[in-house]
């Protein structure tokens, strides 16, 4: 089978990178190389810089509404390519096809539809000063800016994105992760056919200190979005300290899951398992430290082993394939390190705990069995680091105020989901949760108004709706005197 040629979209044009190297991409489910990525430089970024400020006057006086029609046109584009962008993604991703269909790409082309709409709508604030003067605020949009999105939700995260910069009427230069970078090549051509204006999106490819960092550092890049780790949202904010850009960091996660003995048994049981290993874990919402109540310990852990063990781990490929693939060689080898450290940690493997080996063109597949472990404490590493994998933990809580201490024992603050039947309960965890996100009786109910992010090493700033709108304009007051 001969390789695919992932290109660079730079200046409304596909392109090879200008040193000519490339990076290997695999397929998780079968661990080959069937792609290769442009490892991009310097020369590309000032290229993309140079495409971007040439389109950015008259893309950002171009009016909402034919904004908004091109971006519909690139969702609508996205809606007729469904089944082959879900390949395309399970394949480079190693997530179960049924899963990129109805989450990746369904959201993909929302994400794009719904701040094409958003757009339309947006409005700015006046303030009056009783018989002296009135205020109002004007946003503009940026200029140049840059996404830096994971790997975990390719097109899904790319698109959450560059689709509010996009909006507003700025030109944005895009980096996917260098290990899923498919969909958003597959996303450019899709870009050219829509009829986007050349420069107005450009999409690098590489790895983040080939180019993730010097589009960070470029003196004339206005923003920052970011999805990814903390320990690189870290190196970026130090990397333009002195600069004075805007950012919106998303970052980690290490999210608690709070079961009370009053739940919805069965509900609960079949939720918390899709919480802990959707994506094999690779969401960084995830609920990876669950807490039960007492009394409801011993009964609700073995029907969730139960559960788990009822997961259909196979092929990607296959549309009833449940669970598939971790993302790469490393990212495995981390994550069963985590459960070897956790056994070291004194921890019991309930289910799960070793790779999986698998039969035909999945032989060599990053494979790992979904891990439910006991018998921690809330300070081991296990329980505080993030391990972004099918790795969770169950632990006992005596009562409610023990199940907050233990939930906000943590570095990060991402999000946290609340299993009760009990309102009042419910609404006062909800205000003492020290997370940006907290999901009562469900999980990953997304409605694309609300502000999203995180607290603490999980981020800063938010995300979704008006606060993305906000993000990638810079708001004036203009104060007229009567
Ligand atoms: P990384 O931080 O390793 O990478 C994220 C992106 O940044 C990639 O495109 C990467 O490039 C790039 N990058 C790496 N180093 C730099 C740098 N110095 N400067 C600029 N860009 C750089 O995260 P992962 O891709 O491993 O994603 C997993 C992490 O993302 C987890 O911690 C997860 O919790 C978090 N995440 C957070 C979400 C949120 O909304 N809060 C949502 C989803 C994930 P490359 O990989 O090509 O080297």
């Amino acid at each position: 089978m001969s390789l695919i040629t992932i290109k660079n979209y730079l200046g409304g044009q596909l392109l090879a990178p200008e040193s000519g190297t490339y990076l290997d991409d695999h397929e998780p489910a079968t661990g080959q190389v069937y792609a290769r990525t442009p490892q991009s430089s310097a020369a590309d970024l000032d290229q993309a810089v140079a495409a971007a400020e040439q389109s950015f006057p008259s893309w950002s006086t171009t009016p909402a509404e034919q904004r908004a029609q091109v971006l519909n046109r690139l969702a609508d584009l996205i809606e007729q390519n469904q089944d082959r962008l879900a390949r395309a993604e399970a394949i480079d991703n190693g997530k179960p096809i049924t899963l990129a269909k109805n989450v990746d790409i369904y959201r993909a082309a929302a994400n794009i539809r719904f701040f094409a709409q958003a757009i339309t709508q947006f409005s700015s604030e006046s303030h009056a000063m009783e018989n002296v003067a009135i205020n109002y605020t004007l946003r503009d949009p940026l200029g140049v800016v840059a996404c830096i999105s994971p790997w975990n939700l390719p097109l899904y995260l790319f698109t959450w994105k560059i689709a509010p910069a996009l909006a507003v009427g700025n030109t944005v230069i895009a980096k996917p992760s260098e290990i899923t970078p498919m969909t958003a090549y597959l996303f450019s051509e899709l870009c050219i056919e829509a009829g986007l204006p050349a420069g107005v999106l450009n999409v690098l490819h590489g790895t983040g200190p080939a180019i993730g960092a010097p589009l960070t550092e470029h003196p004339r890049i206005k923003a920052v979005s970011f999805t990814g780790g903390s320990a690189t949202g870290t190196l970026i904010k130090q990397a333009t300290a002195s600069q004075h850009k805007k950012l919106s960091l998303e970052l980690g996660g290490k999210n608690p899951t709070l079961v009370f003995a009053d739940c919805d048994f069965d509900r609960t049981v079949d939720e918390v398992a899709r919480s802990a290993f959707a994506n094999q874990g690779q969401i960084c919402l995830c609920g990876s430290r669950i807490y039960i109540e007492n009394d409801l310990y011993e009964r609700f852990t073995a029907a969730l082993v139960a559960r788990v063990e009822q997961l259909k781990i196979g092929d990607p490929l296959d549309e009833d394939t449940q669970f598939g693939a971790l993302v790469s060689q490393a990212h495995m080898d981390k994550v069963l390190g985590y459960i070897e450290l956790a056994q070291q940690e004194g921890g019991t493997v309930l289910t799960g705990g070793q790779r999986l080996q698998l039969s035909g063109r999945c032989a060599d597949g990053y494979f790992v069995q979904p891990t439910i472990i006991a018998g921690l404490d809330n300070a081991c590493r296990t329980n505080q680091e993030e391990i972004f994998g099918p790795v969770c933990t169950v632990q006992p809580f005596s009562d409610e105020q023990q199940a907050v201490a233990l939930a906000n024992d943590s570095e990060y603050g991402l999000a946290a989901s609340v299993w009760s039947q009990d309102i009042g309960r419910c609404h006062r965890l909800a205000k003492q949760l020290n997370t940006g996100i907290v999901w009562v009786n469900c999980w990953l109910l997304r409605d694309l108004r609300t502000p999203f992010g995180g607290m603490k090493a999980s981020g800063s700033g938010r995300e979704g709706g008006l606060e993305a709108l906000r993000f990638f304009t810079e708001a004036k007051n203009v104060c007229i005197k009567y």
